[in-house]
């Protein structure tokens, strides 16, 4: 219990609100907090001063449906069913706004969606709900609202926002809420609003320093990928013909600028609706009793290796970014340096509600972590990563791995597996070892190196445990 400056004790709420939101492709290197080089994003910035930033947050399957079932339901892919783009959810399982439901609080969710639509694959455990149909548009979208066609006009992103303050201004003041904003943005085709159309007009966005990266020293997997943005970014995303008369290095930079200028247009306007929505909280006293999160459903390569895509296990994909305020609890501006993963977050949000996790749950509450303690002995000092589209998008083959603090070890393993929007063409297995203090831009694969056999070893018995120990057989 807190002490207010009279030394009275202020009463803590039994449970706090949940604001949780989460756009779609927000790399954690395009938000200021996480000292992006590209882009300032003061609104998202506030929840870093004012609360706790996390700068080791994975997800466990970087693409947007499979991380969105993990965060719902707490499980791996392998165990919540939706390890493709093109599985459906089974809403009749867990999921942590279900339980918050039954534990009384007020439950909606507005905006990307993205597990399919009709039957069990609706939203479920939500009191009022508005997504937009799969992708979605940018300008004058429509959305299912709980089920029923509604077609509007005016910018996705601050049509979500809209729905979002005006459930809030209709709310039962007398229950806590949990509130997911689920953003379409920064996701391509990058429309940007009239807003910030011309945001960046005259400047040059600094290219990542892996921008001219020529995949030598690594897997045939990153070779032959085909997310290059020198390659493989087309009139579709760039939605302007590219100047006749470049060298290809200055056709590559173009397409850069082209891109990068677009994807940060749309973080703009995220950035500024998170705005709208903290300045609700801070209108109607709510800021202190309420749990706000920022994150995003996985990383993003901004130009790092070439490349504009995700779904790897490096780095800019992996990484999720993570921001939570609770001011009751959380000190401002903390820095926390433990391993989480997408799978902790129904947990954690559980926890806020004074519920523990279910049985069935793979992840862990991070609220004393965030808090300002220790990580407990038993925290996992290893993250399991599966990722299962063979070569279906950009050619990228299905691989799992783990990432230590230190290390990422990745197998390719080369197969479909017969799962879905997978392409059964069988490719060679191939395995790569980083060492990510000695090289954090994952450009030297050590897995062959003798002076690496025995963190190879290591890793690779480690990586089964993990593999087992979450109960992935396949
Ligand atoms: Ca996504």
């Amino acid at each position: 219990i807190r002490r207010d400056r009279d030394g009275g004790a202020m009463s803590q709420p039994r449970q706090p609100n949940i604001l949780f939101i989460m756009s779609d492709d927000h790399a954690a290197h395009a938000i200021s907090a996480y000292g992006s080089r590209i882009n300032v994003t003061p609104h998202i910035d506030r929840l870093a001063a004012e609360g706790a930033r996390l700068d080791h947050c994975f997800c466990t399957n970087s693409i947007c449906a499979p991380s969105r079932a993990t965060i719902l339901t707490g499980v791996h892919s392998h165990r919540n069913g939706v390890l493709t783009l093109a599985d459906r959810f089974d809403g009749r399982q867990e999921t942590y706004p279900k339980i918050l439901q039954d534990a009384g609080y007020q439950t909606a969710i507005f905006g990307k969606w993205h597990l399919g639509h009709g039957g069990h694959a609706d939203p479920s455990g939500f009191d009022h709900w508005a997504v937009l149909p799969d992708q979605g548009l940018y300008h004058d979208p429509a959305f299912f609202v709980k089920g029923e066609r509604v077609q509007l006009e005016g910018y996705v992103t601050d049509l979500i926002t809209d729905y979002a303050l005006d459930w809030l201004r209709g709310r039962d003041r007398e229950r806590p809420f949990a509130l997911m904003v689920h953003h379409k943005a920064p996701h391509r085709p990058w429309e940007p609003d009239d807003r910030h159309q011309y945001l960046y007009e005259d400047v040059d966005i600094p290219l990542s320093e892996t921008f001219d990266d020529d995949y030598s020293h690594r897997s045939n997997a990153a070779r032959n990928a085909e997310m290059r943005i020198a390659d493989h970014l087309y009139h579709y995303d760039l939605k302007q013909d590219v100047p006749e008369g470049l060298t290809p290095a200055e056709e590559k930079r173009w397409k850069y600028q082209r891109y990068i200028k677009d994807y940060l247009r749309c973080v703009a306007s995220v950035d500024d609706n998170v705005g709208r929505l903290l300045d609700y909280l801070d209108e109607h006293g709510l800021a202190d009793d309420t749990v706000v999160i920022y994150t995003s459903d996985q990383g993003f390569f901004l130009g790092d290796h070439g490349w504009y895509d995700k779904r790897f296990m490096y780095e800019e994909s992996l990484r999720m970014p993570f921001l939570i305020r609770y001011p009751r609890e959380i000190p401002a501006g903390s820095v926390v340096d433990a391993m989480v993963t997408n799978l902790d977050f129904a947990p954690t949000f559980l926890d806020y509600a004074g519920l523990c996790a279910t049985e069935r749950m793979q992840g862990r509450s991070l609220r004393r972590i965030v808090a300002g303690e220790a990580p407990p002995d038993d925290w996992p000092q290893a993250m399991y990563y599966r990722y299962w589209m063979h070569l279906a998008h950009h050619n990228v083959p299905a691989h799992y791995g783990i990432r230590t603090r230190r290390h990422k070890l990745i197998y390719y393993y080369g197969e479909a597996l017969g799962t879905t929007e997978s392409i059964d063409r069988p490719t060679e297995p191939e395995w790569e070892l980083f060492d990510l203090e000695e090289d954090p831009r994952e450009l030297r694969s050590v897995y062959d190196d003798p002076a690496y056999a025995d963190i190879q070893r290591t890793l690779t018995d480690e990586l089964h445990r993990l593999k087992a120990h979450y109960g992935d057989d396949r």
